[in-house]
C-alpha cells in the first residue's frame, strides 16, 4: 500500500479531474474509460522525461544511461507488486496488455493440460479471456465449459457445484465484466477450485482501475490487467502469477532478452518474470504503468468509490425513469462498478452512440467484445457508459438529457 499517509491522499473529484490535461482541454463528456482510461500529467511526464532522459534498452547494457533505464523499467515492476499485493516484484510479467497475458498464460502453464482436461469459463467473459482458453482446449483436447450468469447480469455462483469437475484444472473469470460491471465474489471460486486442485485466473481489466487489491489475500493464482485502463500508457499489460506457478512454467515466446545460456543445440531460460518477457519490453510504457500506479496509491479510494457509486446510482436511477431504455446488468450500485450498459428499443447500439456523440457524449456501443453475452440476451450490442474517478455529475446529466432527446 501507498505509504503517503490518508491526509495527503486526492479525494475531491474536481482536483483529480484537473489533473487530465485532455480534459481540461476540451468539453468532452468522456464515458468510456472501460475501453481506455484517461492519462494524468504526471504519467504524460513520465513518458516524455523517458524519451528525453532515460531512453536506452534494459539488459546487457553497464553505462549509466543503460542502468539508470533499467533501474526505472524493475522500480515500476515493484510499484505494479505493491499495488498487487504480490509476494515479490519477480511474480509480476510485464505484457502488452491483458489480451497478451491471458494468451501467454494459456500457452505455458496451459500447455501441460491433458485430454480430458477441464477448463471453466463464463458466458459474461470478454474474448480475450475465452478465445485463448478455447484454442487450447482444441491443442490439448481439453473441454471448456460455462458457468452461466443470473438474471442480473452476475456469474451464477451458484452453478459452480455442476460446472466444476473433479477434471477441472483452470477456472478462468472475469473480476468485473465489461459489460454489466457485476463483481465477482472471488472467495467462492476460490474455494470450488481448491477442492479440485484447479487454478484460478482472474481477468482483472476492469477491476485494477478502481484500486489496489491484495491478490494474495484472494488466493487465486493468476491475475491479468492492461495498463490503459489504469491510467498508463497503451502497449503495456501485467501478468501476475503465484511464485510457484510462474516457476514451473515453459516460456511462451523465445528470443532475446529471456535466455540464461544458449548453444548451438540447447538453450536454458532465465527465471521468471524474464522468462516470459522476450524481446525487447515496452520499457517506456512500462514505466508510464509504474507513474500510472504511484498516481493510483495517491488518491482516497474510500472517498472516489464512493464518488464513482454516487454517479453509478445516478445513472441507473436516472435510466430507469426513460421508457424505450433497458440497462444490461444489475440495477442497483450493490457489488458493481461504474459500468453502465444498456439498450435503447428501436435504435441499434452504434445509433444511440453515433446521436450522442453529437451532444459531444463518448460512449462505447457494440458486442463489448462479449458476442457469446450478446447472443445469450438475444441482442445486438449494447451503448455502454464507463465511470472513472475524473467523472462528473454534469456527464452523466448530459448523457441522461442527451438519452431522453433521443428515445423521445
Ligand atoms: N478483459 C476485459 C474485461 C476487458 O474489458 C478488456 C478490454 N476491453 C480486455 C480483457 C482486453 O484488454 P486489452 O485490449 O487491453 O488487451
Amino acid at each position: 500500500m501507498s505509504p503517503r499517509s490518508r491526509a495527503a491522499l486526492l479525494s475531491d473529484p474536481a482536483t483529480i479531474r484537473r489533473q487530465f490535461p485532455l480534459l481540461a482541454r476540451t468539453r468532452l463528456h468522456y464515458l468510456d474509460s472501460a475501453a481506455t482510461a484517461q492519462m494524468p500529467e504526471v504519467v504524460i511526464a513520465a513518458l516524455q522525461n523517458f524519451g528525453t532522459t532515460l531512453r536506452a534498452n534494459v539488459y546487457g547494457g553497464v553505462y549509466k544511461l543503460a542502468r539508470e533505464a533499467l533501474a526505472e523499467y524493475e522500480a515500476a515492476r515493484a510499484d505494479v507488486a505493491r499495488f498487487l499485493g504480490a509476494a515479490s516484484p519477480q511474480e509480476v510479467v510485464f505484457t502488452y496488455g491483458t489480451t497478451s497475458a491471458l494468451n501467454l498464460l494459456a500457452h505455458s502453464f496451459g500447455e501441460r493440460l491433458r485430454e480430458g482436461d477441464e477448463i471453466v469459463l463464463s458466458i459474461l467473459e470478454h474474448h480475450s479471456n475465452t478465445l485463448p482458453w478455447r484454442a487450447l482446449a482444441r491443442r490439448r483436447g481439453a473441454e471448456i465449459r460455462v458457468l452461466p450468469m443470473t438474471p442480473e447480469g452476475r456469474l451464477d455462483l451458484a452453478s459452480l457445484k455442476d460446472v466444476v469437475t473433479a477434471k477441472c484444472r483452470i477456472i478462468a473469470l472475469t473480476h468485473c465484466s465489461n459489460v454489466t460491471g457485476a463483481l465477482t465474489n472471488v472467495a467462492e471460486i476460490v474455494g470450488s477450485a481448491r477442492a479440485v486442485g484447479a487454478a484460478v485466473v482472474l481477468d482483472g481489466a476492469q477491476r485494477a482501475p478502481h484500486g489496489p487489491l491484495d491478490l494474495q489475500e484472494l488466493g487465486i493464482d493468476f491475475y491479468a490487467f492492461s495498463g490503459h485502463k489504469t491510467f498508463g500508457p497503451t502497449g503495456i499489460g501485467v501478468l501476475w502469477g503465484r511464485g510457484d506457478r510462474l516457476a514451473d512454467m515453459p516460456p511462451f515466446m523465445v528470443g532475446g532478452q529471456m535466455i540464461r545460456r544458449v548453444t548451438p543445440e540447447t538453450a536454458e531460460f532465465a527465471d521468471p518474470p524474464r522468462r516470459f518477457e522476450a524481446g525487447t519490453p515496452p520499457i517506456g510504457a512500462a514505466i508510464g504503468l509504474g507513474a500510472a500506479i504511484r498516481w493510483m496509491e495517491g488518491l482516497d479510494w474510500g472517498a472516489v468509490a464512493n464518488h464513482e457509486r454516487r454517479l453509478t446510482g445516478r445513472l441507473l436511477e436516472a435510466l430507469a425513469g426513460l421508457k424505450r431504455v433497458r440497462v444490461i446488468g444489475p440495477v442497483t450500485t450493490e457489488q458493481r462498478r461504474g459500468v453502465v450498459s444498456f439498450t435503447v428499443s428501436g435504435m441499434g447500439s452504434e445509433q444511440v452512440c453515433r446521436r450522442l456523440d453529437a451532444y459531444g457524449l463518448a460512449l462505447r456501443h457494440g458486442h463489448h467484445c462479449a458476442q457469446p453475452l450478446m447472443l445469450t440476451l438475444g441482442i445486438e450490442g449494447a451503448a455502454r457508459a464507463s465511470i472513472a474517478p475524473y467523472t462528473t455529475e454534469d456527464d452523466i446529466d448530459q448523457l441522461v438529457a442527451g438519452l431522453a432527446e433521443i428515445a423521445r
